[in-house]
């Protein structure tokens, strides 16, 4: 089965991609890991992506497109794969799916992971570490009063891309160039909604639900 993740950043549609793949012995593809090996690896698409990467530019999408179709041509995704964090915009989608289309495929399905905003916010908001011991904490459900480490008492910190500011840009730039690509799928009627759900194994145990795999 050829799949795609979507949601917005926080979803854990990384996690529920991850897990779905394992149990459907197909590979989990994140652009993020693709990108890494090509340039760790001199590959030429490697290199011409890190012109781009070592800049500061964003990686066009022609080349970002060429780097997945060509992971998507190895014959460890004959029998499908998941993709996460690809497409991001519609032409990717576009060109996707007419590779995959030259290649006699299509995409089986594509899962909208929905969370619910509001939780969102406030989970990550909340969220403190620990520079001294490396832990992790949340403010109220750890109840914590103080921004003190309670294993080691070192002063906690916040994450920058923890901070509330952050969070509602990202999501503003999700809606913004991401949330086209559920009208894109559904108009392809390949369009999944997973509900939000609290709790990443119930989230999991929903997502292959709607699979039909339990
Ligand atoms: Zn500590």
């Amino acid at each position: 089965m050829n799949l795609i993740f979507l949601g917005a950043p926080g979803a854990g549609k990384g996690t529920q991609s991850t897990v779905v793949a394992e149990k459907m012995n197909i590979p989990h593809i994140s652009t993020g890991d693709i990108f890494r090996y090509n340039i760790k690896n001199q590959t030429e698409l490697g290199k011409k992506a890190n012109e781009y990467i070592s800049k500061g530019e964003l990686v066009p999408d022609e080349l970002t497109v060429s780097i997945v179709t060509d992971r998507l041509m190895q014959d460890d995704c004959k029998n499908g794969f998941a993709l996460d964090g690809f497409p991001r915009t519609i032409p990717q989608a576009e060109a996707l799916e007419k590779f995959l289309a030259e290649h006699g495929k299509k995409i089986d399905n594509a899962l909208n992971i929905q969370v619910d905003e509001n939780i969102l916010v406030e989970r990550l908001s909340n969220r403190r570490f620990c520079p001294k011991c490396n832990g992790t904490f949340h403010m109220i459900e750890n109840k914590l009063t103080e921004e003190i480490c309670p294993v080691c008492g070192a002063e906690l910190k916040q994450r920058d891309d923890d901070k509330e500011e952050v969070i509602l840009q990202r999501l503003q730039e999700y809606h913004k160039s991401t949330e086209p690509l559920i009208d894109f799928y559904r108009s392809r009627n390949v369009l999944t909604d997973v509900p939000p759900i609290i709790g990443m194994e119930k989230a999991i145990a929903a997502t292959l639900k709607v699979l039909g795999i339990e």
